[in-house]
C-alpha cells in the first residue's frame, strides 16, 4: 500500500504505479497524451535506481530528443536526489547511444573509434563523386535522391545485401546496390559513417558477435524506450537484439492486460502483479535479476504517431507481446494535462481516424472556469499573427508567463508572420528545434542577393551568393576576385565586373563572372523602376537560385521554395528593398531570449512530449493542415497522420487553446481564398467556440458569410458541405474576454499592395 511508499510513488495513480513497481519483465504502457507515461519512465528508472536494483550504468533509456533526455535526468535527480543520477551514460536518443556503442567497438565495423560522422551535405558530395565514377549522369540520377534511397534502406536495417532487387534497380538502371556497396566501402575507407550507420553498425556487430551482445545483455539490466511508436524497423531491431535474451520468451504464457478499472479508488494499492510469466511478483518485492529476463519497458500512444514519413513503424507496438511474451500491457486512461474540453476536442478528432487501437481518456478537472476551444478567424496571416500577438500580450496582463505559451505551426514558413509581429510588439520569443526563419540557408542566400542589389559594396553578401547556384567559380577564382578588389581599393562585385572583363581568367570562369556582373547591373537598374517584389522574385529566378530548389529532390526543398514565397511575400509590407532589409537587420539581431520569459514557437511535430498552459494552432485551412502534400503523397494514410499531428498539437494544451484559420493565404504565389480545415468540422461543438472577433472582422463580414465558400473562389469548393466556421468573420459585433480590438489600417494597407492577378483571387467582397 501507499504507506510507507517513498515519495516519489505518493501521487500516481494505481496504474502508473503498476507499470513503475513492475520492474521485472516486459512492460508495454499504452496510452495517450497527458497521462503520465513519460512521468511513469522517469520514476522507474528513479525507483530502480533507489531500491538499488541496478546501478545508474546499467539502465538504458531511450528518448526521442537529448533535450528530453537531460529533462529526464533533471527529473530523476529532483525525485531521489542529484548525487544518484550521475553517470547515466546510457540515457539519450537512439543515435547517441549508437555513437557510443559504435565508438567501443567501431573496429568491428571496419572502422578506427575516432571515425567522423558525415552530415547530409558531405553524404550527397561523396555519392556524387561515385556517380560520377560509374560514369553515370548525375543530372538524370541526382545524389540527393540516391541519399534519400540510402537513408530509407537504413531505417529499415538495410545494407546492401538486404536491398529488394526492384528497389535497387529503381535507381541508375539497376546499379542502385552496386552504388550503395561502393558507397559504404567509401565511407570505410575514409573512416566515416553517416547517421543510419549509427544503428545499422552496431546491428550488424552484435549479430555478428554473439559475444559483445552477451555483454550487453548483462549490463542493460533496465531497457526503457519513450514515443515508442515512432520507433523505425532499425531502431526496433537494434532494442530487440539488447533486449531479447536468448531463452527468454520461451514460454507460453498470455499478455497481461490491465485495464483502468472505473470507480477504482486511486489510492487504493495496486492489485498483485502477475509476472511475465503468469506467478504472481507482489509489487516491490526485491527479485533476483536473472541474466535471462527482459526487463524492458515501452511507452507509447499509437495515436501519435508522426514521423511516417521517415520510417516509423506505428505497427511494432501491435508486435511488442509478440516480441515478449508475457507482456504486461498497461492503460493509462486519466489525463492530467489538460482541461475537460480540450480532452474532449483532442478524442473526437482522433476518434476519425480508422486505423488505431482506440482508447478513452478521461480527466477529474472539473473546473466551471474552464473555457472551451476557441476558434478564430482571421483575414490573413499578418492579421493572424497580430491578433494572436495581441491575445498573449491580454494573457499577459492576466499575469500568465510567456514561458508558458506556445504558438505551434505546421509549417516553419509560417512562422516568419509571428517573428516579425513580436519583432514589432517587443515581446520575447523563441524558436526551438530549427533556425529562425531568417537565419535559414535559402532566406539567407535570397537575402544576400537583395542586399547586394540594394548596396554594390556588401562584400560579405556578395561572396555568400557569387557562386550560387553553382556556376563553376572555384576558391583560385574567389581569391582573385578578392585580390583584385584589396589592391584596387573596390567592392568585390567591381572587381568580378573588372576580371570579368580582363583576360586574367580562363574562358569558363570568366563568362559566369560576366554574368554575375552583368545580372547585377540589371538588377540594379531595376531597383529604380520595378516595384520592389517584383523585382525580389525576378532576382531569385534569374539568377537561377528558385530552379535551383526546384531540382533539387531532397525533403527539405519543397519547404525552402515555400519559405522563399513568403519572404517575398513579407516584402509586401514595406515600401522599399531597402527599408525592407533594414527591418531584416533589426530581426535578425534580436537575440534568442535564452533564459528568459519568452514565448515558444515550433513546428508541430518538434511539440511532440512537451505542453504548455497555453496553446496556438494557427493556419487550420485546407491545404496547410491538413498539408497537401502529405494528401498527394500518402493518400488516406497520409490524412490519417496529418490527423494524429492535430491531436499532437491540440494535446499540448493544458489550460487554454487557441485555434485560427485565415481566409487568404499566399499559396504556390498567389493569393487564394483558403477553406477552414476539415480538422475543425471535426471538433464536437459542445467543446468549441467560435470566438467573437472585434470589429475589424466586420469590414469583410461577407468574405466568410454563409455558402461563400462554394462560389467564386478560384474553383476551390467547401468538400464538405456548409461549413458552421462559415460565419465566424460575421459574429463581429459583441466583443469577447480577448477581443480584437485592432484598427483596420493594417488589412488596407494589404489590399493596396496587392497586385491585379492576387485581386482574381481574392474573392468577392463588399
Ligand atoms: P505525451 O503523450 O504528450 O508525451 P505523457 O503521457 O508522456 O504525454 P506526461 O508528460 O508524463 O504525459 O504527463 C502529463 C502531465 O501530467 C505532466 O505535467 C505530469 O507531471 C502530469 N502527471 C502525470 N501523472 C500525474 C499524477 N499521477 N498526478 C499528477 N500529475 C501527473
Ligand atoms: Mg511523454
Amino acid at each position: 500500500g501507499n504507506n510507507g511508499a517513498p515519495d516519489y510513488l505518493k501521487g500516481l495513480n494505481p496504474e502508473q504505479r503498476l507499470a513503475v513497481e513492475t520492474t521485472e519483465g516486459p512492460v508495454l504502457v499504452l496510452a495517450g497524451a497527458g497521462t503520465g507515461k513519460t512521468r511513469v519512465l522517469t520514476t522507474r528508472i528513479a525507483h530502480i535506481l533507489a531500491t538499488g536494483k541496478a546501478f545508474p550504468s546499467q539502465i538504458l533509456a531511450v528518448t526521442f530528443t537529448n533535450k528530453a533526455a537531460r529533462e529526464m535526468k533533471q527529473r530523476i535527480g529532483i525525485l531521489i536526489g542529484e548525487g544518484n543520477v550521475e553517470g547515466m551514460p546510457w540515457l539519450g536518443t537512439f543515435h547517441s547511444i549508437g555513437v557510443k556503442l559504435l565508438r567501443r567497438h567501431a573496429e568491428l565495423a571496419g572502422l578506427r573509434s575516432d571515425f567522423t560522422i558525415l552530415d547530409t551535405d558531405d553524404v550527397v558530395r561523396l555519392i556524387k563523386q561515385l556517380i560520377q565514377a560509374e560514369g553515370l549522369d548525375d543530372k538524370r540520377w541526382p545524389a540527393k535522391q540516391f541519399a534519400q534511397m540510402i537513408d530509407g534502406w537504413k531505417n529499415k536495417g538495410q545494407g546492401p545485401a538486404d536491398i529488394a532487387e526492384g528497389d535497387a534497380r529503381s535507381f541508375a538502371n539497376g546499379k542502385g546496390r552496386e552504388l550503395y556497396k561502393a558507397y559504404q566501402e567509401r565511407l570505410r575507407t575514409l573512416n566515416a559513417c553517416d547517421f543510419g550507420d549509427l544503428l545499422c553498425h552496431p546491428i550488424r556487430i552484435f549479430r555478428a558477435n554473439p559475444d559483445v551482445l552477451k555483454d550487453y545483455h548483462r549490463r542493460f539490466k533496465y531497457i526503457l524506450v519513450d514515443e515508442y511508436q515512432d520507433t523505425n524497423t532499425a531502431q526496433y531491431m537494434w532494442l530487440r537484439l539488447l533486449a531479447q535474451r536468448p531463452d527468454s520468451g520461451r514460454n507460453n504464457s498470455t499478455s497481461t492486460d490491465v485495464r483502468t478499472a472505473e470507480g477504482r479508488k486511486p489510492d487504493r494499492a495496486p492489485e498483485p502483479l502477475r509476472g511475465p510469466r503468469g506467478g504472481p511478483a507482489p509489487a516491490g518485492a526485491e527479485q533476483p535479476v536473472s541474466e535471462n529476463k527482459v526487463n524492458i519497458c515501452c511507452v507509447g500512444d499509437d495515436d501519435q504517431s508522426i514521423y511516417g514519413w521517415r520510417g516509423a513503424e506505428v505497427d511494432n507496438i501491435l508486435r511488442f507481446d509478440k516480441d515478449f511474451p508475457g507482456a504486461t500491457i498497461i492503460r493509462l486512461e486519466r489525463n492530467y494535462r489538460s482541461t475537460a474540453h480540450i480532452l474532449g476536442a483532442a478524442s473526437h478528432l482522433i476518434a476519425h481516424n480508422e486505423g488505431r487501437f482506440g482508447k478513452t481518456l478521461f480527466t477529474d478537472r472539473n473546473d466551471p472556469e474552464d473555457g472551451k476551444v476557441n476558434v478564430h478567424a482571421a483575414w490573413d496571416s499578418e492579421e493572424e499573427a497580430r491578433a494572436i500577438g495581441e491575445t498573449i500580450e491580454a494573457y499577459q496582463r492576466q499575469k500568465h508567463n510567456l514561458n508558458d505559451m506556445a504558438i505551434l505551426v505546421r509549417a516553419s514558413f509560417q512562422m516568419r508572420a509571428f517573428e516579425d509581429r513580436f519583432i514589432t510588439l517587443g515581446l520575447n520569443y523563441r524558436v526551438i528545434g530549427g533556425p529562425r526563419f531568417y537565419e535559414r540557408l535559402e532566406i539567407r542566400d535570397a537575402l544576400a542577393f537583395f542586399r547586394v542589389v540594394a548596396n554594390g559594396t556588401d562584400d560579405l553578401a556578395f561572396e555568400r551568393i557569387v557562386n550560387v547556384p553553382k556556376r563553376g567559380l572555384g576558391e583560385a577564382t574567389i581569391r582573385q576576385i578578392h585580390d583584385t578588389a584589396r589592391a584596387l581599393r573596390i567592392p568585390m562585385l567591381e572587381a568580378a565586373a573588372n576580371l570579368a572583363e580582363s583576360d586574367e581568367l580562363k574562358p569558363k570562369p570568366r563568362a559566369a563572372l560576366r554574368e554575375v556582373a552583368a545580372n547585377f547591373e540589371r538588377w540594379q537598374k531595376a531597383l529604380e523602376t520595378k516595384p520592389h517584389t517584383e523585382l525580389a522574385e525576378t532576382i531569385l529566378e534569374e539568377s537561377g537560385y528558385t530552379d535551383m530548389w526546384k531540382n533539387d529532390r531532397s525533403a527539405e526543398a519543397p519547404g525552402r521554395l515555400e519559405n522563399l514565397k513568403e519572404l517575398i511575400r513579407s516584402m509586401e509590407e514595406y515600401e522599399s528593398l531597402r527599408s525592407f532589409l533594414e527591418h531584416v537587420a533589426l530581426v535578425m539581431d534580436a537575440e534568442q531570449n535564452a533564459g528568459q520569459d519568452a514565448v515558444s514557437i515550433m513546428t508541430l511535430h518538434s511539440a511532440k512530449g512537451l505542453e504548455f498552459e497555453t496553446v496556438f494552432l494557427p493556419g487550420w485551412e485546407e491545404g496547410l493542415f491538413p498539408h497537401q502534400r502529405a494528401l498527394d503523397e500518402g493518400g488516406r494514410s497520409g490524412l490519417e497522420e496529418e490527423r494524429r499531428l492535430a491531436y499532437v498539437g491540440l494535446t499540448r494544451a493544458k489550460k487554454n487553446l487557441h485555434l485560427w484559420f485565415v481566409s487568404n493565404r499566399l499559396i504556390h504565389g498567389l493569393w487564394q481564398s483558403t477553406i477552414p480545415s476539415r480538422f475543425l468540422e471535426e471538433l464536437p461543438e459542445s467543446h468549441v467556440e467560435i470566438a467573437e472577433s472585434g470589429n475589424s472582422y466586420g469590414g469583410y463580414g461577407n468574405s466568410y458569410g454563409g455558402g461563400s465558400f462554394a462560389s467564386g473562389r478560384g474553383g476551390r469548393q467547401n468538400p464538405y458541405g456548409a461549413s458552421r466556421f462559415d460565419n465566424v468573420g460575421a459574429e463581429s459585433e459583441k466583443s469577447g474576454a480577448f477581443s480584437n480590438t485592432y484598427s483596420t489600417p493594417g488589412w488596407q494597407r494589404a489590399q493596396a499592395n496587392r497586385t491585379e492577378a492576387t485581386d482574381r483571387n481574392w474573392g468577392t467582397r463588399s
